[in-house]
């Protein structure tokens, strides 16, 4: 079985990010990037599945610039087999990385393909969704624990209130929450290992995509600055302030 994983690079969640004085977007001059945390959720799962025997090739892929090959290497290092860099600018929209994630479906027929739940730099939670419409597949999203049996795949999804499982014929999306698993660290030998192993270069025309934007971004801006807070003498000026000032007693 074959598992394609999809890998974005973003900006790191623990960077303090700013906006860019123009209110045209995020300011991402020498921010440190790294892969998705839920990509690497994605990566590690894929590549479990591989020694526990249930697949026989990861393959991950990115959609994004030419550093986005460094992200690919870091999945490469965690386990995958081989990697596909589809060579487009930063930013390209959640339809056109699933027409693209699509059309390499189409070529590498994976039984499974496993993306994050959402991207934490546009937060879109759109792309598995799409990919699975386009290309008529089953879908499971937000997985916390996945199975993999007699042509099935088996996941347990957190919903409101309990947890929900669904069984899946394969082929089929799935979606990536953060209890699925902890991603290992990398090793040094594996990061030696993952610079020998292929790493593909194409363009999404190569795959006779079209990615021309469809959306607008009109502005970025900061969130409202927070007041800051005030200590109170006793519990009897806290509740005064409260039932006065909030007017939320
Ligand atoms: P989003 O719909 O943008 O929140 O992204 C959901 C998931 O789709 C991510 O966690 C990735 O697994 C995948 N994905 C989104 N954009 C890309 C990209 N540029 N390259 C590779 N995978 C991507």
């Amino acid at each position: 079985m074959k598992i394609l994983v999809g890998v974005k690079r973003v900006v790191d969640a623990n960077v303090k990010i700013g906006v860019k004085s123009d209110g045209t977007g995020v300011d991402l001059a020498n921010m440190k990037m790294s892969m998705n945390p839920f990509d690497e959720i994605a990566v590690e799962e894929a590549v479990r599945l591989k020694e526990a025997g249930a697949a026989t090739e990861v393959v991950a892929v990115s959609v994004g610039v030419a550093q986005a090959q460094e992200t690919l290497r870091t999945a490469l290092a965690i386990g995958a087999d081989r990697a596909i860099l589809v060579e487009a600018s930063d930013g390209v929209e959640p339809l056109g990385v699933a027409k693209i994630l699509k059309a390499l479906v189409d070529r590498e027929l994976p039984q499974l393909v496993i993306l994050g739940k959402q991207a934490i730099d546009d937060d879109s939670n759109q792309t598995g969704q799409m990919l699975a419409a386009l290309a008529g597949l089953p879908q499971a999203t937000f997985a916390s624990k996945l199975a993999i049996a007699d042509g099935k795949a088996t996941v347990a999804r957190e919903v409101d209130g309990g947890a929900e499982t669904l069984s899946l014929q394969l082929p089929a999306v799935v979606t990536t929450d953060l209890r699925l698993n902890e991603p290992r660290y990398v090793t040094l030998p594996n990061i030696m290992k993952a610079k020998k192993k292929p790493l593909e270069t194409i363009k999404p025309e190569d795959l006779g995509v079209d990615i021309t934007p469809r959306l607008k971004t009109l502005k970025v801006a900061e969130p409202p600055r927070r007041s800051a807070g005030v200590k109170m003498a006793d519990v009897r000026a806290l509740v005064e302030k409260l039932k006065n000032e909030a007017k939320v007693l």
